[in-house]
């Protein structure tokens, strides 16, 4: 099928239109106005104009053994609203996110000693090119937002940070929200059975809800 053909079917989906009109309606309204990801953003951007910018690097955060990134369902929905909205939801980026699932087995639990370990794998969304990531930053994860270079052209490992102590002070608030939407969710006939998982398989299990 088509990659247009795929979208459409999707978005006339009885399943799909009744998640879209209630939730994508809730996420325009209230969610994706609020200032969560404001410092996040404008700390990304100005290291962006003091050189500090990941132009030069082959996407360590991005691709594996690095990258670990987990998502909460309000992240997921916000992202997926992101991807439907550009039309970006497509048959190609399924298959790649199943791929990515199968290849890294992210659907399977790790543990050890009562602990339980995250898996890494290379983003679906990760392009491969200077420009790495096709994402708006107004809907990208907090975890990728808050991990920048510490110096300007970085082209080797250990050159970047994470701002964990601005994701410790968004952590109540999306807490909140996510809480309130979870609730809106729940009314409307949805529920999400995780706190965090891999962005593939958050986003899978999003689709699964609605298709
Ligand atoms: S944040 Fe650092 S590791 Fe990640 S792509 Fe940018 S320069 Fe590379
Ligand atoms: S969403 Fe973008 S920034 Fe985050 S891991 Fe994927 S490619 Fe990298």
């Amino acid at each position: 099928m088509s990659s247009d053909n795929y979208l459409k079917n999707m978005k006339n989906n009885e399943g799909f239109t009744r998640f879209k009109s209630p939730i994508f309606k809730y996420l325009e309204d209230g969610i994706l106005k609020d200032s969560r990801r404001i410092e996040l953003v404008s700390l990304m951007k100005e290291g962006e104009t003091n050189g500090k910018n990941c132009f030069s690097c082959q996407g360590f955060c991005c691709t594996r053994p690095h990258n670990s990134m987990q998502v909460t369902p309000l992240e997921a929905c916000e992202l997926f609203y992101y991807l439907i909205k550009n039309d970006l939801w497509t048959q190609e980026l399924v298959t790649k996110l199943e791929a990515s699932v199968a290849e890294n087995r992210l659907d399977k639990e790790i543990s050890f000693g009562g602990r339980s370990f995250r898996r890494t794998y290379t983003c679906p969304f990760f392009l491969h090119q200077s420009l790495g990531c096709p994402i708006d930053p107004e809907y990208k994860p907090y975890g990728c937002l808050a991990f920048n270079p510490d110096e300007p052209s970085v082209t080797t490992e250990g050159k970047c940070s994470s701002r964990v102590d601005i994701l410790e002070d968004i952590a109540p608030k999306h807490d909140q929200i996510e809480e309130d939407f979870k609730k809106h969710l729940k009314s409307q006939g949805f529920e999400f059975s995780f706190q965090k998982l891999p962005l593939p398989v958050a986003l899978l299990e999003l689709a699964s809800l609605l298709l």
